[in-house]
């Protein structure tokens, strides 16, 4: 007889057709939150996620937002042991432009090994692949060794506006003691790896104001500060020839690297030289004495994102501009306080004006970053899980971005996270031709087989919930 996780894993493997055609189906619903008309589409989709739900053995119900509905549902069938909370979305992405698409993008198609459909890998196949580990485990042993909440939002695609309130009018309902998020890539194929840092994000508006309308340059040029020349040198002063942002403070609390995070990095496959090319770049500049992926993942950042002012229409103009304006936006690491560095920059773009000149500034956001540690149990656990399911201990990556739902979880529940996505970087996510490797969906259901099992072990004993 089959030992309980061989006899799961030969389940899984004995169901992968009925995986693909669930999977299918669930495609073929085109839940775009961002478009009022499809808003039909998404409470259906949400009613097929809950559906599912209750097919695998949990309690599935749709709850509102004052948005696109949440599918819920729970098994809290393990009495003292930890409580995990999945998170996954059910909204996609607009299909367009259609023209590109090999075949139509809401009727899923496989070739190559590879399931091609809006949604496939972003992410209803991420979601699928957890209900149908729990669903291996109750149907083959009656049991989970862990209690299971899953949660699958329906407008992470439009920036997940409500979901804040949700999490904090549910806070009771959605307690827990890890959340593990589904929704992410690994480095590459052939290449396990959890997500353990994302990057958070803080933004300025900067106005240079001079005179009261445009000038003429002939008359005023010489006479009158130009506040396109200003605004050039403020922006000029925030970072060294080094690449390293020149604002007293912008660094403060930010952790060095560690020797393992460095040979973490150091060991993945990545080509400076080809990433140039794909670009479009002649090279990859940046902060010296940092390899890129410490720059993209573990280095804070100071980006000029747009600037404008003055005459833009064709032929010349000879005025001196009555104002200029540049929006700047920082990328920050674990650590850095975003109230902290909003104010450092301010006062720092304040200093740096020259005189002849008034400068408005407006500072917005505060999303941290997040960062799981290494070494906490519940990444251990999930390290482990990936390793039986991919064959392959997985390396521990960051990500330059910033997943609005993690930075929520992080604010509102400020619970550990685990970001364990098996999507390829190649999956053209928001893009024509979406796909999910089927060898990725089906190690990932046996990944998060594993993963409940390892967490159980891991975890200490949960509170009653
Ligand atoms: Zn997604």
């Amino acid at each position: 007889m089959l030992s309980p996780p061989d006899a799961r894993i030969a389940f899984i493997r004995a169901n992968r057709e009925r995986y693909l055609s669930e999977l299918t189906a669930w495609i073929a619903c085109p839940s775009i939150s961002a478009d009022p008309a499809y808003a039909a589409d998404v409470r259906a989709s949400a009613e097929t996620a809950a559906a599912r739900m209750r097919a695998a053995g949990l309690s599935g119900e749709v709850l509102e937002t004052d948005g696109h509905p949440v599918a819920y549902g729970a098994w809290l069938g393990a009495p003292g042991a930890p409580t995990i909370l999945i998170y996954g979305h059910h909204d996609v992405q607009p299909a367009d432009p259609l023209a590109l698409w090999t075949t139509p993008p809401f009727e899923a198609s496989v070739r190559d090994g590879k399931i091609y459909g809006r949604g496939s890998v972003d992410d209803k196949g991420q979601v699928l692949m957890h209900l149908a580990a729990i669903e291996a485990h109750l149907r083959l042993t009656g049991t989970l060794p862990i209690n299971v909440k899953v949660v699958v939002e329906g407008e992470e695609e439009i920036g997940s506006p409500n979901f804040e309130a949700f999490l904090a009018r549910e806070r009771e309902r959605l307690s827990c003691d890890v959340v593990v998020v589904s929704d992410t890539a690994v480095f590459a194929e052939d290449v396990p790896s959890l997500t353990v840092s994302l990057r958070g994000l803080v933004h300025w508006e900067l106005t240079v104001h001079g005179p009261a309308g445009d000038l003429h340059s002939g008359y005023y040029g010489g006479v009158v500060r130009n506040p396109l020349e200003a605004l050039a040198q403020i922006l000029a002063s925030l970072k060294d020839p080094a690449g390293r942002v020149a604002v007293a403070g912008f660094y403060d609390g930010v952790r060095e690297l560690t020797a393992a995070e460095r040979a973490d990095y150091a060991q993945l496959p990545f080509d400076a030289a080809r990433e140039a090319a794909a670009l479009g770049v002649p090279e990859l500049t940046g902060e010296s004495g940092f390899a890129p992926l410490e720059r993209m993942w573990r280095r804070p950042t100071l980006e000029i994102n747009g600037m404008y002012g003055g005459y833009q229409g064709p032929g010349g103009k000879t005025i001196v501009p009555s104002f200029a304006r540049a929006k700047i936006s920082a990328r920050l690491v674990p650590a850095q306080e975003p109230e902290h560095v909003k104010r450092v920059v301010t006062e720092h773009l304040r200093r740096a004006a020259p005189s002849g000149v008034r400068v408005e500034i407006e500072a917005h956001g505060d999303v941290r970053a997040v960062e799981t540690s290494r070494d906490h149990p519940a990444v251990a656990a999930a390290a482990r899980a990936m390793e039986r399911g991919f064959g392959k201990p997985p390396v521990f990556i960051g990500t330059g971005g910033t997943i609005g739902p993690v930075s929520s979880f992080d604010r509102i529940l400020g619970l550990p996270q685990v970001l364990i996505g098996v999507g390829l970087p190649d999956d053209a996510i928001h893009a024509p031709n979406e796909k999910f490797d089927l060898g990725q969906f089906y190690g990932g259901i046996e990944t998060m087989a594993y993963l409940y099992d390892e967490l159980a072990a891991a975890l200490p004993q949960g509170a009653p919930r």
